[in-house]
Formats: structure tokens, C-alpha cells, sequence
């Protein structure tokens, strides 16, 4: 069954409105879809209409810190009245605004004037970082994204401002509190050493996570078996999403990734 548990839509820094991502998703085949966009649920109130083939699961990617690095935790199967959530995601979303600001003051201080509002008219919702490296890429200060985050905005860089986000063990409360599950977002994503991995799951676990990405689109077969082995030794249910943003991003293809290892257990056992 195919299956893609973490996605974003315009309404963070995708490319593709609700609709049409769930469009793509029928025609991919995918049975069980959940929107992730980053610190907000508004994906789910703009869906006209939702494809009978698939299941969608709520979701959300919150923005967190865990040891001053920035951390994600997919939150999935969310209630999404719960005023915990709600509460929650406009704390996030003030966070993302002033954030924003920050971010336009440390490239300012770089030679770069007026990104904020450059960055604000290339985002139709939420605001972050792709924002200003996209519009770096306009004004001709880069080539492409990617070199927008290596040299400016990636993690170290002047325009990663991440310490106003809230502790790790926050952001999973508000997902339990929600009545989902909280899931390690992408873990081979943050290049940490194994240990500082390990460690970071083990304050996961503790706090109260209960998956992890055991496959995340861009991620070799290694990697793959190496997080399903952490998954098993950590007692973790094991999800899988592309963290499909744009359809002009192959390695990042909605739907369109590997298998749970056999020795998984999936987190869909955590709502079927
Ligand atoms: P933000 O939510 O504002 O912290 O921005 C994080 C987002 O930036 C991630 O979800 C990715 O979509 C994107 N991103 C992170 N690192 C890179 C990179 N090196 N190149 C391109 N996009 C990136
Ligand atoms: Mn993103
Ligand atoms: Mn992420
Ligand atoms: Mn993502």
C-alpha cells in the first residue's frame, strides 16, 4: 500500500495548494496521506475536496530545539479541535513572524536590505526560511536554494534563528495532548554524530515520543536500515513520508519512496 506521512503544501513552504497536492496523491496511488506543513493546520480547512480513495491522517511538522540545534516532530492523527493544538499553533505562528523579522535583521547585516518583505510576497501563508532563500536566489545574491542555506541560512548560519522555538518535550506534549502521536521527524537530516542521534531519541522517548521517521525521502538504504534498528531498540513505531515540498524536487517525490523495513512496526498501528 502506498503510503506518504509527511508533505507540505503553499500553505508553508510547499509548492502546491491543498487541492491540487491531493490531486497528485490520487494519481500516485496513495492510500494514506497526512499533511505536515510546518507550525500550521490551515492545509486542512482549504481541502474542496477530499478523494475518496485515501485515507488522510492529520498532521502537522512542528518547528522545536532539543540541545540549542532545531528539531522537527511530525505530529500525526491530531484532533484538530483540541485547543491545546490551536493554542499551540498560534504560538508557533508568532514565533515564525518574529522569527522573520530576525532573520531579515541578520542578512541586513549582511549587505542585504528589504528581505523581509521580499520573503513575505514569495510566502502565500507561513513564512520561513525557503522564503528568504528564494528571494535571495531572485535578486541574484545566489544561484539556488541550496547555496542561500549553505552560506547564509543553513544550520550555524547568521539566518538559522532558532533558540525562540520551544523545547522538544513541549511540542510532543501538545501532540499527546491533541490525541496524536509524535514522531521524529527525518533524523538523518540534522547530520549528528550517532551518539548525539541517540541520545537525542532517548530525550525523545522519554518525553514521550513514540515514532520516528524510519524512512524520509533523500535517505539511502543504509540509513534506512540503521533508523529501523533504533526504532526496534528504542521501542519506536516506524513511519515513512517523502517530505515532498515541490513537484520540481525529485528526491523529494511525494509517494514515491521505499518500503518499512519488515522488522518495523508501523505507526499506523497507533490509529487502525
Ligand atoms: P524553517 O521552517 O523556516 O526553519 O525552514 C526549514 C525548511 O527549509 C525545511 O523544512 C526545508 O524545507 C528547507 N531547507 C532546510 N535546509 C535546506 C537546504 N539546505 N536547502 C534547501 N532547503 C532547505
Ligand atoms: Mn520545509
Ligand atoms: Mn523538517
Ligand atoms: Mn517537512
Amino acid at each position: 500500500m502506498n503510503i506518504d506521512l509527511h508533505c507540505h503544501t503553499n500553505l508553508s513552504d510547499g509548492t502546491l495548494t491543498p487541492d491540487q497536492l491531493l490531486d497528485l496523491a490520487v494519481e500516485r496511488d496513495i492510500k494514506m496521506l497526512s499533511i505536515t506543513d510546518h507550525d500550521t493546520l490551515d492545509a486542512y480547512s482549504e481541502i474542496t475536496s477530499f478523494p475518496p480513495s485515501i485515507e488522510i491522517i492529520t498532521g502537522i511538522e512542528f518547528s522545536s530545539q532539543w540541545e540549542k540545534l532545531g528539531v522537527h516532530v511530525v505530529g500525526l492523527n491530531l484532533n484538530l479541535s483540541s485547543s491545546d493544538l490551536n493554542d499551540a499553533v498560534l504560538m508557533q505562528s508568532k514565533i515564525r513572524s518574529d522569527r522573520a523579522q530576525k532573520i531579515a535583521e541578520q542578512l541586513s547585516k549582511l549587505g542585504f536590505k528589504d528581505t523581509l518583505a521580499g520573503a513575505q510576497r514569495l510566502a502565500s501563508n507561513q513564512i520561513g526560511r525557503p522564503h528568504f532563500a528564494q528571494y535571495l536566489v531572485e535578486i541574484g545574491a545566489v544561484r539556488d536554494s541550496k547555496e542561500a542555506f549553505r552560506k547564509y541560512l543553513g544550520a550555524g548560519k547568521p539566518g538559522d534563528i532558532k533558540e525562540d522555538w520551544p523545547d522538544i518535550s513541549e511540542v510532543i506534549d501538545w501532540i499527546r495532548a491533541s490525541g496524536g502521536v509524535a514522531v521524529l521527524a527525518h533524523p538523518k537530516k540534522y547530520k549528528m554524530t550517532r551518539t548525539k542521534l541517540v541520545s537525542l531519541i532517548s530525550d525523545f522517548c522519554a518525553a514521550g515520543g513514540e515514532g520516528i521517521e524510519v524512512v524520509s525521502g533523500q535517505q539511502t538504504p543504509q540509513e534506512t536500515r540503521e533508523l529501523a534498528k533504533l526504532a526496534n531498540q528504542f521501542g519506536l513505531m516506524a513511519s515513512c513520508g517523502s517530505d515532498f515540498h515541490t513537484p520540481d524536487n525529485k528526491w523529494a517525490s511525494l509517494g514515491r519512496i521505499s518500503n518499512l523495513p519488515n522488522i518495523c512496526t508501523p505507526i499506523w498501528n497507533a490509529w487502525m
